[in-house]
């Protein structure tokens, strides 16, 4: 292959227009089939490697596209396939086992999802218990193949490298780490070997968990694999690869025996690191110099500087430019945001305009600033239009934490007290985390009246009539908090951004979340303020309804931030603190308006917790700042609650409790008991929800299975502290599904009731 320039780590899968998505949900239903699936997948595939190729990048990535996500392909390319899962009713079909794993099914659980380092993707975490590992299929032969057969690309097989992949699962313990890597070694090898064989030049190997806090030990199995691999496959180049923050052990990473590093430029101290203690002189540099995980245009004279720094340490000729992380984080183009305000539009760089950022870095790095003059001067002109017009200028509202109050006034024993009083709520309360399913004809009005062919008045009394509905039906299950059931809202997030100043939401930038499930995060652009209430009118009608409380409901500022694309130039936590303001305001209204319980989301907590743990407390105790700032103007008899999805509760047990949120919700039912030893550990005394079912799986639960979890909590977790609900929000259900659920779900909670008030009264 001629000399490298360019490269790019991976691509988004879901299509332009989330065709994967169509397809992919389509295929569950039943209404096409395994042929046209693959068909159709392959079409999406292949056009993503296209459009790299006509953008300019020289080596283009393969088997970075997936079904569902690139860790399970793994654990599938490797036989790893839960017992459960084995000899059940699927039959010999590899990719229904596939997807079963994934979203369950009705005989067996799915497995575990989780989050994808500091990003709102979610991979499915492995099971390794009783590990045996066989090379199920050579996926990265198959695609490199594909590739060059169709397009007459010489693609770069990518894989995830074998500490990543059995640090990020579960199933086995600490001390056997060896062990099973040495079980999997051989068929990494195996893998390799039959790309080298084929011609494969290079490939990519993923170990993003190279940046987080790895210990001496596991650095030095590191050091083993990587010779025992580099020794197996001398043709082979391999970049060992690595994302979203700066290497850990930089001095012996660079010293491992590949032919490359990729490293990333963007987050993290890497060009301190590179100016510390240099670059070895055998190794080639694939530098991640264009932000992978946000979509506003870099200034690309800034870039450049960047490049001319590392040039200082590493030739040119051995310097490829690539984005830092895969692609896959952010939405595909820009170029259908037809309604988008131009100069917000301007500012903006999605994947396919990051190709072309990228191609033009690589361009002048090789021939001479010349070739970038252009593309710096188009950035600046961007970022320098978006400044006059929406940024500077205007002042920026710095919080001073002296001026604001951002502690409720009474601490939390007595509060709870005012609120027992207030609410009179059974033991055991059940509920649920808020938005209820949106069925195909919500989502149908709600397109309609975009498009401006329902009016306004007409969609409103559409969603009342759902909420009604929806009233009835869990006063008929017997739910004792109800929730309005956030018909109105297409994204917890991209609601409130439509309706705080600050923001701007696009039509199509989506990004991939958790298996089809595609997010569409907005866009801060400037100062974050409240303008109206922005909840109020759906919360009240919904209380009007009903004798039961329900439940106000909003998305908190941590996740609203972190699910929101904020401009590399604002400092974030001057906007985190802004958007807490604009939240305290709405939920003033709120309880103005008589509503006495106002859950607080905070999904995305937990995962904006930086990579390091040298870096946590700055983060959280910024976090646990906003979320006060929000939430304590309230009375002492208004309920504060919150929730979180997926939240290692354990790691950060302290800034939780710091929140002073009277009560939590938290997922756990896919990770079953891990959650409850961190109470057998600690003691939590405000009120607390673990979720009882999974909500992520079409799959009803039985009574038992829902019991059995309560129970399990309550041997722990006191009962007049506990509260019942799922573990998420309902809205990506079906409706039959979700009322069959919460009803064995509150009749598991009435049979514990009893009794436990049994058991107290004795
Ligand atoms: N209230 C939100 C819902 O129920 C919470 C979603 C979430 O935790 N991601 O959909
Ligand atoms: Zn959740």
């Amino acid at each position: 292959m001629t000399h490298i320039t360019s490269s790019t780590i991976g691509y988004p899968r879901i299509g332009e227009q989330r065709e994967w998505k169509k397809t992919l949900e389509k295929y569950w239903n039943g209404t096409i089939s395994k042929q046209e699936l693959l068909e159709t997948t392959k079409e999406i595939r292949l056009n993503g490697l296209r459009k790299q190729k006509e953008k300019g990048i020289d080596l283009i990535p393969v088997g970075d596209f997936s079904l569902y996500d690139h860790v399970l392909d793994t654990s599938l390319m490797f036989g790893i396939i839960p017992q459960r899962f084995q000899n059940n009713s699927l039959g010999s079909s590899s990719l229904d086992t596939y997807f079963a794993i994934a979203r369950g099914t009705k005989e067996a659980y799915a497995s575990e999802m989780t989050k994808w380092f500091n990003t709102n993707y979610h991979y499915i975490v492995p099971e390794f218990d009783d590990a045996k590992p066989i090379l199920t299929e050579n996926r990265l032969l198959h695609f490199y193949k594909e590739a060059k057969e169709e397009l007459g690309i010489e693609g770069k097989p990518v894989i995830l490298g074998p500490i990543s992949f059995l640090k990020l699962g579960k199933g086995y313990k600490e001390a056997d780490f060896q062990a099973l890597l040495e079980t999997f070694l051989p068929l990494y090898i195996q893998v390799l070997k039959e790309l080298e064989t084929e011609g494969v030049t290079w490939v990519q190997i993923d170990e993003p968990i190279l940046v987080t806090d790895l210990s001496e030990t596991d650095f030095a199995y590191i050091k083993q694999a990587y010779e025992s691999i580099a020794k197996a496959v001398p043709n082979i180049k391999l970049i060992l690869q690595t994302y979203f923050e700066s290497v850990t052990h930089y001095e012996e990473v660079v010293k491992l025996p590949v032919a490359a590093l990729g490293l990333d430029f963007v987050h993290g101290k890497t060009l301190e690191l590179l100016q510390q203690f240099g670059f070895p002189q055998d190794k080639q540099l694939f530098a991640g110099v264009i932000d992978g995980r946000n979509v506003w245009r870099q200034d690309l004279e800034e870039t450049w500087g960047l490049l001319e720094a590392i040039q200082q340490i590493i030739d040119k000729e051995r310097i490829i430019v690539q984005p830092s992380c895969s692609l896959l984080h952010v939405p595909i183009t820009k170029h259908l945001e037809q309604t988008l305000d131009p100069i917000i539009k301007g500012g903006l760089s999605f994947a396919d305009e990051k190709l072309t950022e990228i191609a033009v870095l690589a361009d002048g790095l090789q021939n001479g600033k010349e070739k970038v003059l252009e593309e710096i001067h188009e950035s600046k002109t961007a970022l320098q239009a978006l400044n006059q017009s929406h940024y500077r200028g205007k002042s920026r509202q710095t919080v001073d934490r002296h001026e604001w109050q951002a502690e409720r006034p009474a601490p939390f024993q007595q509060r709870i007290e005012e609120q027992r009083t207030e609410l009179q709520l059974p033991l055991l309360p059940t509920t649920t985390i808020g938005s209820l399913p949106q069925t195909a004809e919500v989502r149908k009005q709600r397109l309609k009246w975009r498009r401006g062919d329902v009016p306004t008045q007409e969609y409103e009394q559409f969603i009342q009539k759902e909420m009604k509905k929806w009233i009835k039906i869990q006063e008929d299950i017997g739910l004792d908090v109800l929730v309005h059931g956030e018909f109105e809202r297409t994204d917890m997030v991209e609601y409130f951004g439509e309706k705080l100043n600050g923001f701007q939401v696009t039509k199509y930038g989506w990004v991939q979340s958790y298996g089809s499930r595609c997010v569409k995060p907005p866009l801060i652009f400037g100062d974050v303020s409240f303008q109206n209430p922005m909840t109020v009118k759906e919360s009240v009608y919904a209380q009007s309804l009903t004798d039961k409380h329900v439940k106000g409901m909003l998305t908190g500022p941590v996740t609203i931030l972190n699910w929101s694309f904020v401009r590399d130039d604002i400092p974030e936590f001057d906007v985190l603190n802004q958007i807490a303001i604009a939240l305290r305001s709405e939920i003033e209204e709120l309880e103005k308006n008589n509503i006495k319980i106002i859950q607080v989301d905070e999904p995305a907590l937990r995962e904006g917790l930086p990579l390091k743990k040298a870096d946590w407390n700055t983060y959280l105790d910024h976090a646990v700042y906003a979320f006060r700032l929000a939430t304590a103007t309230v009375k002492n008899s208004t309920q504060i609650h919150t929730h979180m999805c997926y939240s290692s509760f354990g790691d950060i047990y302290d800034a939780i409790n710091r929140l002073d949120a009277d009560v939590i919700s938290i997922e756990t039912s896919r990770s079953h008991g891990e959650l409850i030893s961190t109470f057998e550990e600690n003691t939590y005394e405000k009120e607390i929800g673990l979720g009882v079912y999974d909500i992520h799986s079409p799959r009803v639960p039985t009574k038992e299975e829902i019991k059995h979890n309560i129970q399990r909590a309550l041997a722990t977790i006191p009962v007049k502290q506990f509260w019942i609900n799922p573990d998420c929000g309902l809205k990506t259900r079906k409706e039959e599904e979700t009322i069959a659920a919460l009803e064995i779900m509150v009749e598991a909670a009435k049979e514990i009731r009893e009794e436990q008030l049994h058991s107290l009264e004795k």
